[in-house]
């Protein structure tokens, strides 16, 4: 995202403060362009969101604006599963994507769930 857009994004959107220091967070992971951070209401033992450091409101407009930054959230996502221990017995990447699915921060983020058996289908 670029331009006033852009801007507006920055100020109000509560991922862009976590990524510019305004506002903390557990940071697990840090590279150039993403950073992950244990979610603050965590719904399994392993519960860590991934962020690419720009704003992009959901993970269509990432993929269509920049798939290689949406190819290095994921890779970011798999490390965190490694980096938690819970990669060998399997863990989700889920992006709440628009208010039915539950998407309350409209910066994109990766969920990366594990620790626990996971119920299909979800809730
Ligand atoms: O997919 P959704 O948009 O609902 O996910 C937003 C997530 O951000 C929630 O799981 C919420 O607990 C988390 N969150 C956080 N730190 C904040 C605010 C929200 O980890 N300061």
């Amino acid at each position: 995202m670029s331009g006033p857009d852009s801007v507006r994004a920055m100020t109000d959107c509560l991922f862009c403060k976590i990524v510019s220091g305004d506002v903390p967070a557990e940071i697990v992971r840090e590279s150039d362009r993403a950073l992950a951070f244990r979610d603050i209401n965590p719904q399994a033992p392993t519960h860590v969101l991934v962020i690419p450091r720009e704003h992009h409101p959901n993970v269509g407009e990432l993929a269509a604006a920049d798939p290689g930054l949406l190819a290095e959230v994921l890779r970011e996502a798999n490390q965190v599963a490694v980096d938690e221990g819970v990669a060998g017995e399997g863990f989700r990447v889920v992006f709440n994507t628009g208010p039915r699915a539950g998407q309350t921060v409209f910066h994109v983020h990766a969920h990366v769930i594990g620790g626990r058996d996971l119920n299909w289908p979800p809730g």
